[in-house]
């Protein structure tokens, strides 16, 4: 470990964390081409329409290695957390969601899509038009053990798939 890093996740999440006095590991791209391990504060309680996912298993996407390589479109600051796909259990569910329970086996979708065109309304965010991000080469991925996330960005994994 190397000790506390500087992390952005909001103001809100650094703010409850601290309250809380927890801390977690995560994944995090600290140069182009050096990621480390670092203990970080721990996500606060998921907000009005949020989940906390324990991140139980991340992929190794071609946009992580773009990432990794601090090619020109992948805008960052860094330290940034990595991970771009995830697969989990929900720790917690925030007010309002009704989709997911603690316990449930999910994935998590990383591109942070507008919710509201077309696509999205119809349950197909992956052809959202007004995509602001991607969880993990942009803003903080899955890299953690925890994360929060808008509920509609996870799907749960079927009881026959182990
Ligand atoms: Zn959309």
């Amino acid at each position: 470990m190397s000790g506390t890093a500087e992390v952005v996740i909001g103001d809100r999440a650094e703010r409850s964390a601290a309250a809380a006095g927890g801390s977690m590991r995560a994944l995090m791209l600290v140069a182009d081409r050096k990621i480390e391990l670092r203990e970080i504060p721990a996500p606060p309680e998921p907000a009005s329409g949020e989940v906390q996912i324990r991140i139980k298993a991340i992929g190794l996407n071609h946009i992580d290695v773009w990432g990794w390589r601090g090619m020109a479109f992948a805008k960052r600051t860094l330290p940034l957390i990595v991970g771009v796909e995830a697969a989990g259990e929900i720790a917690r569910v925030g007010p309002g969601v009704t989709s997911c329970r603690p316990g449930d086996r999910v994935v998590a979708y990383g591109a942070l899509t507008c919710g509201t065109c077309k696509a999205c309304r119809a349950g197909r965010d992956n052809l959202c038009e007004n995509v602001a991000s991607m969880m993990g080469l942009h803003v903080v991925g899955f890299g953690p053990e925890l994360v929060n996330i808008r509920s509609r960005l996870e799907l749960p994994i079927p009881h026959d798939i182990a």
